[in-house]
């Protein structure tokens, strides 16, 4: 145990791989939560990110404010930004206009999405009938307009729609083909799935990086609640540590440091060198993951 925490130390300060990191924010609904976006925002530009990402609201309600603040990150902090983009409700007329609309604005990575209908994530996926009819069609629309930076959505445990593997890999493949950069995974807690996940894809032929995204721990209850929503399985093991966290913030928060460090460090070890942060407008665990990774705010 003590040689094996040895070694990893060691192999981390020896030979540390180039790192990679991006973040995800979502936009802001009021000028408080503005303050917040902006605070973190800044809190976590001197890590140095490859891009900071901002989601669009289901069904897109949030057009105008992912736009508005994914425009202001370059000039605010020098960082480049990245618009998700979903195609539920849309014809390809619209959501081509939202895609000149962020050319226009200077933005040029595109997180590429399907996105789920109204009545919610479980619900069948239904396409507008003049829309773009999936996340590969998306992408191709996207690359017929201009020379974006293409982000697509993976899923360690499959997409709750995908009747097998066999055609979520072949799903995630197609989006790579119709001209997608890399792709970023839905949470997962137990990095066996994103390792298995892995292996499957490049048996595939897919050589595109697949980013984990992980999801920092700040509240059990909410996190849980999302997992649940889209897919992503709570091993019984974490639920366990949060067990009657609840109410002690303290406890809670020392326990999701030490979940997220192991689940970081384990995939550093693993070899992996790009992490995804789905930061929920935060930077306090992400400051400390980043660190413990090898990457300071400085
Ligand atoms: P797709 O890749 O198009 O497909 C999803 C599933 O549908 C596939 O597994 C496949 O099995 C099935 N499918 C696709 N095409 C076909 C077909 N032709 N025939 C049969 N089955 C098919 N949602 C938002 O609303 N806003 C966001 O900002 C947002 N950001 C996200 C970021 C990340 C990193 C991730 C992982 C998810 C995000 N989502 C977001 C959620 C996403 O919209 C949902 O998970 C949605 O259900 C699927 O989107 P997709 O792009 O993966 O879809």
């Amino acid at each position: 145990m003590i040689e094996d925490s040895d070694r990893t130390s060691r192999q981390l300060a020896e030979k540390r791989p180039p790192l990679h990191l991006s973040f995800e924010f979502f936009p802001p609904k009021n000028d408080a939560t503005e303050e917040r976006f902006w605070e973190s925002l800044h809190k976590l530009a001197p890590l140095h990110p490859e891009f900071v990402s901002v989601t669009y609201g289901a069904g897109g309600t949030t057009r105008e404010r992912t736009l508005r603040m994914v425009s202001s990150i370059t000039d605010q902090t020098g960082l480049s930004g990245a618009a998700h983009l979903t195609c539920v409700g849309a014809t390809r007329d619209e959501v081509d206009a939202v895609v000149r609309a962020y050319q226009a604005a200077g933005v040029n990575r595109i997180v590429a999405l399907r996105g789920d209908p109204p009545e919610g994530v479980g619900q069948p996926f239904t396409p507008h009938p003049e829309g773009y009819r999936n996340a590969a069609d998306l992408v191709a629309g996207i690359r017929r307009i201009g020379d974006f930076d293409i982000s697509v959505a993976a899923y360690p445990e499959r997409h709750p729609q995908s009747p097998d593997w066999q055609s979520d890999i072949d799903n995630l493949k197609s989006k790579l083909d119709a001209g997608a950069t890399r792709a970023i995974t839905q949470m997962f807690f137990n990095n066996a799935d994103y390792l298995r996940f892995l292996e499957r894809a490049r048996a595939a032929g897919i050589t595109a990086p697949i980013i984990p995204g992980i999801q920092p721990i700040h509240s059990f209850k909410q996190i849980s609640g999302f997992a649940a929503r889209c897919g992503a399985s709570i091993p019984p093991w974490m639920a366990e540590r949060f067990e009657g966290l609840d109410d002690d913030p303290e406890t809670h928060a020392l326990v999701a440091s030490a979940v997220a460090a192991e689940q970081v460090t384990e995939l550093l070890d693993e070899g992996v060198t790009a992490f995804h942060f789905y930061t929920l407008n935060r930077s306090n665990l992400v400051l400390a993951l980043a660190r413990l990774l090898g990457r300071r705010a400085n």
